[in-house]
């Protein structure tokens, strides 16, 4: 595409710097401008129309003209447009949120703690983890175990948490006091005839192994996405969670589950730490919290947890940590009334009466050439794409297979994402079965029309 002078196009590339884009690239390319949203679809500057397959960033579970959260955001506006919760202060919506993210927690939570992202909920869940095993005196428990390839976020902190490396390449990450473990892939990394329990197996005792070397005395947390998304929709065996939390017990390690992605529904239950059966401590959570109309996320903690760090700001001092926008009034109204459209279209059946249909498309792809694997939970999947099915090898990482069927995909009016070499889905929890099967006639055009 050749880029206009003067146009909005050549206005972005000379002064807009972009998240996760090759800038060399985005030079010669030019953005992709989307002007307005229709149910699942969004709609860029010419008039194109594209299914959004990834709910935007995994976020958009309410799709792009949701009225009534556009009503809540106006009437906050209206009524209180900022203030803050430092030292105190709170106002109605912030409480009502808070009281029903505790109704709605898969497992006994006892408070919640406003922030913008997820970056910063996860960068937030960690400081508390050390903030309580020094009130609970165990300044020793500081290293924080998660997985290669998890996405726990961009912040100095989540990025390290995050076991890809493309977010420590250059960056001087991960911090120390991060550890990674065993990534819960089975097509990728079980040993050739290794049954998904005895990899499940493995991956727990190779956990446990990474805490005998440090020290468990040194091992304060565990962080885990139920299903690792970013990393390439990666679901791990039925009795992985079984086997890490007996680890973790045994150890006296906390169990943070981020939700950031699972959160609300997406794996056909409310949370995913129901669906792969997670006890943890502390929630993180954002994105389909408020449907992605503002920028919100949180941090539920459970009594254990919270009595420490009540007793620490007694002890240590005041809990110094928070964020101006913690908490905002008009994200926490738009939150509350997602949470409520959520309740009223009883969203958790929604998904599963429609997750069949999901599922059995994205694995009707598994005899095309191009894939490796599908999989997937709920409302959530990706392709593994390949050159060779039976070695499973991969394409030189150069050609990037898995954009360029993105790049196909949006000529068929799709927008999906690559993660690696996967394709990946996410759509609106508001999709029809019909649209499902739109969705994927178009992603299929662009796979086979990838050499
Ligand atoms: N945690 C998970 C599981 C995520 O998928 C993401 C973003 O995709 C984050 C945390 C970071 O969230 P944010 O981009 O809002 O900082």
């Amino acid at each position: 595409m050749t880029i206009r002078p003067n146009s909005i196009e050549a206005r972005d590339v000379a002064r807009v710097m972009h998240p996760y884009t090759n800038a060399v690239v985005h030079e010669k390319v030019g953005p992709m401008m989307i002007e307005g949203g229709d149910g699942i679809y969004v709609i860029d500057n010419e008039g194109n129309r594209y299914i959004e397959g990834l709910g935007g960033l995994f976020c958009a579970s309410l799709g792009f003209s949701e009225q009534r959260l556009v009503d809540a955001a106006h009437r906050q506006m209206q009524k209180l447009p900022f203030y803050h919760s430092f030292g105190g202060k709170s106002h109605d919506t912030a409480v009502e949120l808070a009281e029903r993210l505790v109704d709605l927690a898969p497992v006994p939570m006892s408070k919640v703690f406003f922030a913008n992202s997820g970056s910063e909920a996860n960068d937030t869940a960690m400081k508390m983890v050390w903030y309580y095993h020094n009130a609970i005196g165990k300044p020793n428990k500081k290293k924080i175990i998660s997985r290669m390839r998890a996405y726990h976020g961009v912040t100095i902190a989540s990025a390290s948490l995050t076991g890809l490396a493309n977010n420590h390449r250059d960056f001087d990450l991960p911090i120390d006091r991060v550890l990674h473990t065993e990534c819960p892939l089975h097509y990728r990394y079980a040993n050739p005839g290794e049954s998904e329990e005895d990899f499940a197996t493995r991956c727990a005792d190779a956990l446990e192994q990474l805490i005998q070397k440090e020290g468990p005395d040194t091992i304060a947390a565990f962080f885990a996405e139920p299903l690792m998304a970013s990393g390439g929709c990666i679901v791990p065996p039925p009795t992985y969670y079984e086997k890490i939390q007996a680890v973790l017990q045994k150890y006296d390690i906390l169990l943070v589950a981020d939700e950031v992605i699972c959160g609300f529904a997406r794996t056909g239950n409310m949370f995913g730490s129901e669906t792969f059966g997670m006890k943890p401590d502390i929630i993180t959570m954002a994105k389909q919290l408020s449907a992605a109309y503002q920028p919100i996320a949180a941090v539920m903690v459970n009594e254990k947890v919270y009595q420490a760090l009540r007793e620490g700001s007694g002890k240590i001092g005041t809990f110094g940590h928070g964020f101006t926008y913690g908490g905002h009034p008009v994200a926490t109204a738009v939150a509350l009334e997602t949470l409520k459209i959520y309740e009223e279209r009883d969203m958790v059946n929604y998904v599963r009466s429609i997750m069949g249909d999901f599922q059995d498309g994205l694995h009707a792809f598994a005899d095309h050439p191009l894939v490796g694997n599908a999989r997937g939970v709920g409302l959530i999947g990706a392709l593994e794409v390949v050159c060779n099915r039976e070695t499973k090898e991969v394409f030189d990482p150069s050609w990037g297979v898995a954009a360029h069927v993105g790049e196909r995909a949006l000529k068929h009016g799709l927008i999906t994402r690559a993660l690696g070499d996967t394709v990946n889905f996410c759509p609106p929890m508001i999709i029809t079965k019909a649209e499902i099967a739109d969705m994927y006639a178009r992603a299929r055009l662009a796979l086979d029309e990838t050499h």
